[in-house]
């Protein structure tokens, strides 16, 4: 049976073998997944161990996902502008880094919420690493401006040279949370302040009438981004569709099939 796990330290918290478990009973696919806890300096060697053991790929999570980047061999494009590894497929060429979530991100927000991306205003809170994710599968969609604002306007403005170059010319910009001008109809929240609790210090303009506020994380109940987003009129959007679509891009990468996602959605949902 061909084996597939994540790595990621700690990692008993991680919902990726229930999501793929049921991607494959859904899709009639027989492979077996596991959680790995890689000890913190022994990654690319837990790596190697799992390709010696028949392993055909991986998930990577936090901390390993910039290590990740170094054990691959080859590199999608996405993963490249990403500048971060969250999939791993071991091939007969080598071993193969692709990042997922931005691909995630937005089929969360353009199939599962029904908000399509392309000529609208967006707005990206945070320029970290799951920012940096998800900013050339936005592009793809090309949204008519895609503000990048950050708490250190310096890492923003990184991203927005890094990606001038990959399509975001004219489209892309980064400033400091109280420089952001007008209103968007699409705004996402991709700083670790919900992780404390605490809201981006960001003006209720931002939300044009009818927005989407995304918050990349996700819990039982609204975070405290989305409880301001709501009251100032947005509809809300957290972080677990994007968990369980990057998982079907990546089990789509591995076995060439897509899986259907509402039903995983809900159940998961239905357990936090
Ligand atoms: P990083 O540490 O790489 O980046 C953190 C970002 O948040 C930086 O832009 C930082 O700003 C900003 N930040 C941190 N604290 C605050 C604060 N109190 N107020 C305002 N800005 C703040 O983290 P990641 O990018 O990896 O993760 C960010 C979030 O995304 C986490 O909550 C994570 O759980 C979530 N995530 C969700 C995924 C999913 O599938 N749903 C996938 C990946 C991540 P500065 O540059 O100034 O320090």
């Amino acid at each position: 049976m061909d084996r597939y796990c994540v790595f990621g330290n700690p990692i008993a918290h991680s919902k990726s073998p229930e999501i793929h478990a049921a991607f494959a009973a859904q899709t009639g696919q027989e492979l077996h997944y596991e959680r790995r806890l890689a000890p913190i300096d022994g990654f690319a060697d837990a790596v190697r161990g799992f390709i010696a053991e028949g392993g055909k790929g991986a998930n990577v999570t936090v901390p390993f996902k910039l290590e990740a980047v170094k054990v691959a061999q080859a590199l999608t494009i996405r993963a490249r502008a990403a500048g971060a590894v969250n999939t791993l497929h071991f091939t007969e060429d080598g071993i193969v880094g692709d990042n997922t979530d931005g691909a995630g991100l937005v089929a969360d927000i353009v199939a599962n919420a029904g908000v399509p991306i392309t000529g609208k205003r967006v707005l990206l809170l945070g320029a970290g690493g799951a920012a940096r994710g998800v900013v050339l599968p936005l592009l793809e969609h090309r949204p008519a401006q895609l503000v990048i604002a950050n708490r250190t306007v310096a890492t923003a403005e990184a991203l927005v040279e890094q990606f001038a170059a990959l399509g975001g010319e004219g489209v892309v910009s980064a400033c400091g949370f109280a420089q952001i001008e007008g209103a968007f109809d699409i705004v996402i929240n991709a700083t670790a302040a919900s992780l404390s609790a605490e809201v981006p210090p960001v003006s209720p303009s931002v939300f044009a009438p009818g927005a989407l506020a995304f918050d990349m994380m996700y819990a039982a109940s609204p975070t405290v981004f989305l409880q301001f987003a709501a009251r100032h009129g947005a509809q809300l959007r957290d972080g677990l569709g994007m968990l369980v679509e990057q998982a079907a891009e990546a089990f789509s990468l591995w076995r060439g099939v897509h899986p259907a996602t509402a039903e995983v959605l809900q159940r998961l949902r239905a357990q936090l």
